[in-house]
């Protein structure tokens, strides 16, 4: 018989105040078994990723469960007229594809914009959803590690880090390889040299050495582009 790797939970809604049933992983579900630049976690086992929105069958609101109580008075109001209005019953619980993820997360994403919720909140949300893409081999993940980009960019100007559990050194590698990732080389450079000059970053030495690594392929990238007239 195979583990019991996930479990259902009774949540009320915050938004039409009715009780669902939502899914979590079990701690002992799943092994980290190595992590992309962008840190998305490759995972053996069940991939918890896939679970971290809950959305209500009743109204469609959707939200990162650590996050899905939090809804002042207004956003409820327009969750309940732009979201549970015209919402059709359907159930996220049980377990989750890549394609039933994706749904739950661009729920969420579509929650959070109608909430005018934080630029971090919105660019955590997007970067899921890119490597969602990126585990089923869509080309959309571009675009979403833009969107990711942007905002992160906005959200580093405007708003008071750390982000949730993001702090400054892993924003600014964040956006510094997100530029890469893009093609922005010489705006990935920038931030990178923001790094650099950060001493709280140079206390941090996985990150340290990731961001050698990944500002070597910036290198080996610019000098691959260059063209004649950019060497004279
Ligand atoms: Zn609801």
């Amino acid at each position: 018989m195979a583990p019991k790797t996930i479990y259902n939970t009774t949540v009320v809604c915050p938004a039409c105040e009715r009780e669902f049933t939502a899914t979590k992983v079990r701690l002992n579900a799943y092994r980290v078994l190595s992590q992309d630049s962008d840190f998305a976690a490759i995972y053996e086992g069940v991939n918890p990723i896939l679970y971290q929105v809950f959305v209500c069958e009743h109204c469609g609101y959707a939200a990162f469960q650590d996050r899905f109580d939090q809804l002042n008075p207004k956003e409820r109001k327009i969750i309940n007229t732009q979201v549970g209005a015209y919402w059709k019953h359907k159930s996220y619980s049980g377990e989750r594809t890549l394609d039933s993820a994706l749904e739950a997360y661009k729920l969420a994403l579509y929650c959070l914009q109608l909430r005018k919720a934080k630029s971090s909140e919105i660019a955590k949300t997007c970067l899921r959803i890119a490597w969602i893409y990126r585990w089923k081999g869509d080309q959309r993940e571009k675009d979403f590690l833009k969107f990711a980009l942007e905002l992160y960019t906005e959200a580093y100007q405007s708003e008071d880090l750390p982000f949730d559990k993001m702090d400054a050194p892993h924003c600014i590698y964040l956006i510094a390889e997100l530029n890469r990732k893009t093609g922005n080389l010489e705006e990935a450079t920038k931030w990178f040299g923001r790094l650099f000059s950060s001493p709280e970053a140079r206390q941090d030495k996985f990150l340290w050495d990731l961001a050698h690594e990944q500002y070597q392929l910036v290198k080996d990238s610019k000098e691959g582009n260059a063209s004649p007239r950019d060497e004279s």
